[in-house]
């Protein structure tokens, strides 16, 4: 038996009347743990609902092949960020977000706090509706890719290490950038054109203390070229297109 925090992102109904719910934990990464009658109305159910940040408490067994499954003991909620559920921006947004983690392959023992508290941080401000939503978007789209072994080499062009050009070209394969004049011997047609301001932009959102990563402002213009950075990156990376996006982009 443990208790862990955890961060429900997925409820799916198992069973007749049970449900299964796949949580983010900063310990054990995303783990899928059943709740017998969850799908009734029972003491439990609104602490293992989707987006609810709880406590649970579960017991780990194993089937004939050895596989762990997890099962539901209790669960107590510690915020339920119940605005997401009210606005149809949100709760689209929300419901991207969590596809994001789901996809993100967050498993097994490795150290998940900072994944943690980026989505329970942009959660936190997406609930209350204080922050630009496509600036919320952008920050958890780039900054969650870097957190989970994606964050990309932007301290200077990989070649002669300029720290800033009036243009640099980022490959989002190899993660590197380049000046203009290096990159001018390369001539990539696919890289991603960074001017100054969106190099500082992107530099903030992968490299800032999580403390301060959303006090950035920025201006409509650069948000348009953040949003299309971003979701290149993650395009890119993640090699599917997600409904979620695709939903909330046509409201
Ligand atoms: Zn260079």
């Amino acid at each position: 038996m443990f208790t862990l925090n955890c961060f429900v992102i997925k409820e799916m109904p198992a069973g007749e009347s049970s449900k299964r719910i796949y949580v983010l934990t900063k310990e054990m990464g995303i783990i899928s743990v059943f709740v017998r009658g969850g799908m009734k109305s029972s003491k439990y159910s609104s602490a293992t609902q989707l987006y609810a940040y709880s406590v649970i408490c579960a017991e780990e067994k194993r089937n004939a092949k050895g596989e762990k499954y997890y099962y539901l003991n209790s669960a107590e909620s510690i915020s339920m960020f119940y605005e997401l559920r009210l606005d149809v921006y949100k709760a689209s947004l929300a419901a991207y977000f969590t596809e994001l983690l789901f996809y993100s392959r967050i498993e097994g023992n490795t150290d998940n706090n900072e994944v943690m508290r980026l989505t329970l941080n942009t959660f936190y401000y997406l609930n209350e509706g204080k922050k630009d939503r496509e600036l919320l978007k952008s920050i958890f789209e780039f900054r969650l890719l870097c957190e989970i072994g994606f964050r990309p080499n932007l301290i200077g062009c990989s070649v002669c290490y300029k720290y800033e050009d009036d243009r640099m070209f980022f490959d989002p394969y190899s993660g590197d950038l380049k000046c203009e004049s290096c990159n001018a011997e390369e001539n990539s047609a696919a890289d991603m054109v960074l001017d100054k301001n969106l190099l500082y932009i992107v530099r903030h959102i992968s490299l800032t203390d999580l403390e301060r990563l959303f006090a950035i402002r920025i201006s409509p213009k650069y948000q348009k070229l953040l949003t299309d950075f971003t979701e290149g990156y993650v395009k890119f990376h993640y090699q599917c297109s997600f409904d979620t996006l695709a939903f909330y982009k046509s409201l």
